[in-house]
């Protein structure tokens, strides 16, 4: 497992509910926690490592053995309470920041893996947070979100991270769109089919 960067395809991807939890998924999460820590994030969402599924995981110390692991399977944010602007950043876009505005206040209902539902109401850091990994599952990355000139003053490192992924293409390094929509088809498959 690794952390995909811009523009891999899968970070573009709307992932799927999830409809079953088991052993290999967990450890997924294990794994992907274990990534996160590596890279000092505070959130990581299932497409930013390749998996089409509705979940991201957060700790907000950022350090594995201090702070809160949390895992939102299937989330879902309502109830946004006002605005803030506040800056952001992304393992999927390294080095890269900008401001983005975002609810100050958002209600949160989830499933942990357990398969058990909670609901929480969050604002500050952990808002911000929750909903740029949430933006994530629809494909969203946070320079979509950033003003016109925020755009424009990014544009370059973006085409630079755009250049770097078709050189990879071209030495044959990095599989196709059409090849990285069939696995995530056997993810889909896997661990978001209805239950009959
Ligand atoms: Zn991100």
């Amino acid at each position: 497992m690794q952390i995909l960067t811009y523009p891999h395809y899968t970070l573009r991807y709307k992932s799927k509910p999830v409809t079953r939890v088991d052993a290999a998924l967990r450890k997924l999460v294990a794994e992907m926690f274990d990534l996160m820590y590596e890279a000092n994030g505070v959130g990581l969402a299932g497409n930013q490592v390749d998996l089409p599924l509705r979940l991201f995981v957060v700790n907000m110390a950022a350090e594995q053995g201090q702070g809160e692991e949390l895992v939102f399977i299937n989330p879902v944010l309502s109830h946004p309470k006002g605005n803030e602007e506040g800056d952001e950043g992304c393992l999927s876009l390294p080095g890269l920041c900008g401001n983005v505005v975002r609810s100050k206040q958002v209600h949160v209902q989830a499933y942990n893996l357990r398969g058990e539902e909670f609901s929480a109401d969050v604002d500050g850091l952990s808002a911000r947070v929750i909903q740029h990994e949430n933006d994530h599952l629809d494909g969203v990355l946070f320079t979509d979100r950033m003003t016109t000139a925020g755009k424009l003053a990014i544009r370059e490192s973006l085409e630079e991270f755009e250049l770097e992924q078709k050189s990879l293409r071209d030495l044959g390094e990095l599989e196709s769109d059409q090849e990285i929509e069939l696995r995530l088809a056997e993810w889909v498959q896997k661990y978001c089919q209805p239950s009959e």
